[in-house]
């Protein structure tokens, strides 16, 4: 007999989504977190007293502003977001991928990515009721333009994303494909620039160029994962539409304070992430010199890689017990089949890293 509750879960809950595994955070306490990407500095400390006092100032007892103005204004000019396109900010850009696909979600409508790629694009086409179409890269994780150019014909996609560079491959997709995808698609094409700090390579300066083109940015990667920030960029027209469906003061207030205050002093931050790009090209070195790993190159900040004389699962594992966090992606299967993918740290992370991984292979 299936309990009451059961029967009406069964009856009301779309099955598509009682399917979904619900998106898994591993718990990190007490260990070198090096799973989600995150910058390992936090706050410089000259910049703490600065910051607490902004957001002493901050009535948390009335709304925010509605349209982040101050903020938006920040934004605009931290962003070199070119004339005449606009902004939309997301709780995230998790909530600007839900805001996108909320607007475009009529029955039958695409939702196109190469995979494996950022599982939120996917994920959130199921919630609104779209169909996802996922077409495989390459061993090498390069763009497959002739695939892309048949699935945009065969599919006609509503949205097409591009993780530039891809998460969880690490690379940056050749341009010039970008440019065949964005002439060929029917509709929206959002390039996701998630880790433009360690990538040094945009799409913002092509927003004049293209009318399907959105530029999706995010403070997450580079400093601010707590805050909650994203930003889209693109044509008024566009963003305006897409205004329409977000909800009222999606961004709080101390977000709205703390951004605007960490974006007057954003020399510290880029700082932080040029660190991060040296500690990339060390951690990279050392894990090519390990025998029995492949590693993949990256302009993010994270690296995939394979070890090729035990199972992911049993590294994995074995750095957890060594008080290490990384992100196992073998349970993806396909391309990502025996990979791990590793946050770049501090120094001193990374070496801990390097040393654990060194002795379970
Ligand atoms: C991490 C990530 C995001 C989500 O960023 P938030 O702004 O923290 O929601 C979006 N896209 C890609 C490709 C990411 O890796």
């Amino acid at each position: 007999m299936t309990n009451p509750i059961d029967k009406r879960l069964a009856a009301l809950i779309r099955p598509e989504i009682r399917a979904l595994k619900a998106y898994h955070v591993a718990d990190a306490r007490g260990l070198i977190k090096l799973d989600a990407m995150e910058n390992p500095y936090g706050w410089p400390e000259e910049l703490r007293a600065g910051w607490q006092d902004v957001l002493r100032a901050v009535e948390v007892n009335r709304y925010p502003d509605p349209g982040a103005v101050a903020l938006t204004a920040r934004l605009r000019d931290a962003l070199a977001v070119p004339a005449p396109a606009t902004l939309l900010l997301g709780n995230g850009s998790d909530e600007l991928i839900q805001i996108i696909l909320l607007a475009l979600a009529r029955p039958g409508a695409v939702v196109l990515a190469p995979t494996p790629t950022f599982v939120m694009y996917q994920m959130t086409a199921t919630f609104v009721g779209m169909k996802f179409i996922g077409v495989p890269l390459p061993q090498n994780f390069a763009l497959d333009r002739a695939a892309m150019l048949a699935a945009i014909t065969q599919h006609q996609p509503a949205v097409i994303f591009l993780s530039y560079p891809n998460n969880p491959t690490g690379n940056l997709f050749d341009a010039a494909d970008i440019d065949a995808i964005l002439n060929a698609a029917p509709g929206l094409v959002i390039v996701d620039e998630a880790y433009h700090a360690f990538a040094e390579a945009s799409f913002m300066d092509r927003l004049g160029k293209y009318d399907n083109l959105l530029v999706m940015r995010t403070l997450s990667k580079q400093g601010l994962a707590g805050l909650r920030l994203g930003v889209l960029a693109g044509d008024p027209k566009w963003i305006a539409e897409l205004d329409k469906v977000r909800l009222p003061y999606n961004i709080n207030a101390l977000t709205q304070a703390s951004a605007e205050f960490a974006l007057t002093h954003r020399a510290a931050f880029d700082q932080q992430c040029a660190q991060i790009r040296a500690e990339r090209a060390l951690l990279q070195q050392a894990l090519e010199r390990l025998p029995g790993v492949d590693v993949w190159p990256s302009r993010a900040n994270f690296l995939l890689f394979r070890p090729r004389t035990r199972p992911a699962g049993e590294i994995h594992a074995g750095l957890r017990q060594a008080g290490i966090l990384i992100k196992n992606l073998d349970p993806s299967g396909g391309a990502l089949a025996g990979c791990l993918r590793v946050t770049v740290g501090s120094p001193t992370e990374n070496r801990a890293f390097v040393t654990a991984l060194t002795g379970l292979l």
